[in-house]
């Protein structure tokens, strides 16, 4: 964790003012960037199996709308926080702002490990996240989505219950369903599949192969995994993959498809939500085994990080030795490791355009709910590989103009389509104190 006491929110905003100064945004955008514009909290009462009662805190916060409905997944850890769920909601707005998405940004939390619940625990508190804020969110207002342990098991469940509560079918109430309750094909590989087509584009520009690129990916959750399968097919030399328990390596190269059957078919056999086995036992023979720190120290071409928040700070950043990062992770370097990096000459591609394609097939998967017709495979990753080259070929050719790091240049664009969308609303904000 970072050395500074400053909270994630504010490490995240301190980015913002070099953005507005150098965009000349006025004082009242900046104001209303400053902080979310709702932040909704609740404790989720669950009855556990043995019959006692559990409280969860749990929250939704809704930092901007001015481009659309918000956006954003639903997290369920045990460190989830208002300030990390805030802090996700306003890379939420910049993200879909910076790809062009017709949505503002949200995000939500459940304080649990969700781990240690039966399934028909997390069931009842996966519902019961959707009865605190039912009323909050909706198909033209807050779209919520997976995050971090969650996914469309869990997502089946909160549209069911949404569906219930409503007396009518919603399915674009949430988007990263199973594909029988109005899902889209592509959805759960859309953010590794993305994060790979950024780095191939990236890699294209620095006329380097696949092939020639080793690679080290922290976090083999579902974007992880994903990346890792795709990046392998395409030809990248996968050398060493982490989750929280720790990390394998073998510098010839691993497939990931093994390690992957051998995680979904332990989870299938146990009947689970969640693969319960590390990437630890799933290794062959051949990788041997080290600290989740010694994979990101790692000498490689690319290091991926698909795990959480601040995994590189002032406190590890003159030690990591890849050239290239990519955050598929949602705030995986803080400012001040940031700062390090850039002076060591690392390059990062951002989170905002590494990450985006999950939010950008959500999209899809939001508009085929709302005509009530599904596009095939092909349809979907035609319309992601458009809307991601023609973005991230924006921000390359932004970076390169402007002689600025990758995260300024997405953060650019971003800012500026919110900026310019605030000020196209007029002055209604003058004389009304109260927008409902
Ligand atoms: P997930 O829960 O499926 O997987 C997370 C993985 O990270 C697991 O393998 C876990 O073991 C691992 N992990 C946790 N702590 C770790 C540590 N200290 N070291 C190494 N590994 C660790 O979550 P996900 O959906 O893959 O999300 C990962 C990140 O990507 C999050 O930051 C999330 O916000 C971001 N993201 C996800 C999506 C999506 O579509 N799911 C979209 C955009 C961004």
């Amino acid at each position: 964790m970072s050395k500074n006491t400053k909270s994630l929110l504010e490490d995240a905003q301190s980015r913002m003012t070099d953005i507005y100064e150098r965009l000349e945004v006025a004082d009242d955008s900046r104001h209303r960037l400053g902080q979310p514009k709702r932040i909704h909290q609740a404790s989720l009462s669950v009855r556990m199996d043995d019959g006692s009662l559990r409280v969860f805190p749990a929250w939704r916060v809704q930092y901007d709308d001015t481009r659309g409905p918000t956006k954003g997944g639903i997290r369920f850890h045990p460190n989830v926080s208002e300030d990390e769920v805030a802090t996700l909601s306003l890379w939420m707005t910049l993200k879909c702002a910076a790809v062009d998405l017709p949505f503002g940004g949200a995000k939500g939390g459940i304080r649990v490990d969700p781990k240690t619940l039966s399934r028909l625990e997390l069931e009842r508190l996966s519902r019961g996240y959707i009865r605190a804020f039912h009323d909050v969110i909706g198909l033209d207002r807050d779209i919520p989505a997976p995050d971090v342990n969650t996914n469309a098991i869990i997502m089946g469940w909160m549209v069911d219950e949404y569906a219930q509560i409503v007396r009518r079918h919603v399915p674009g109430i949430i988007t990263g369903k199973p594909l029988g309750l109005g899902g889209s094909i592509g959805r759960e590989q859309a953010t590794g599949a993305g994060a790979l087509q950024v780095l191939d584009l990236w890699a294209k520009r620095q006329k380097k192969e696949p092939h020639e690129l080793s690679v080290a990916i922290q976090g083999f959750g579902n974007t992880g995994q994903n990346f890792a399968r795709l990046a392998h097919d395409a030809g990248y030399k996968i050398v060493a993959l982490s989750d929280s328990q720790g990390a394998i390596y073998n510098e010839d190269g691993l497939d990931p498809e093994p390690i992957l059957r051998h995680k979904n078919r332990t989870r299938e056999l146990k009947g689970m939500v969640y693969c319960s086995d590390s990437v630890c036992d799933a290794a062959d023979t051949e990788a041997q085994t080290m600290s989740g720190d010694e994979l990101l120290q790692l000498d490689v071409d690319v290091l991926v990080l698909a795990a959480l928040e601040n995994q590189i700070t002032d406190a590890n950043a003159d030690q990591i030795r890849a050239k290239t990062i990519v955050e598929i992770a949602n705030g995986p370097i803080s400012t001040g490791g940031d700062q390090i990096l850039q002076d060591r000459d690392i390059t990062v591609i951002p989170d905002i355009i590494a990450n985006a394609g999950g939010v950008i097939v959500s999209h899809l998967e939001w508009v085929q709910n709302r005509m009530g017709d599904y596009w095939s495979g092909d349809t979907v990753a035609k319309q992601l590989r458009q809307r991601l080259e023609r973005q991230a070929n924006a921000f390359f050719d932004l970076a390169d103009e402007k002689a600025v790091p990758l995260r300024t240049a997405a953060y650019l664009q971003g800012v500026r389509r919110i900026a310019d969308a605030m000020a196209q609303q007029g002055t209604h904000g003058y004389f009304s104190d109260t927008d409902g």
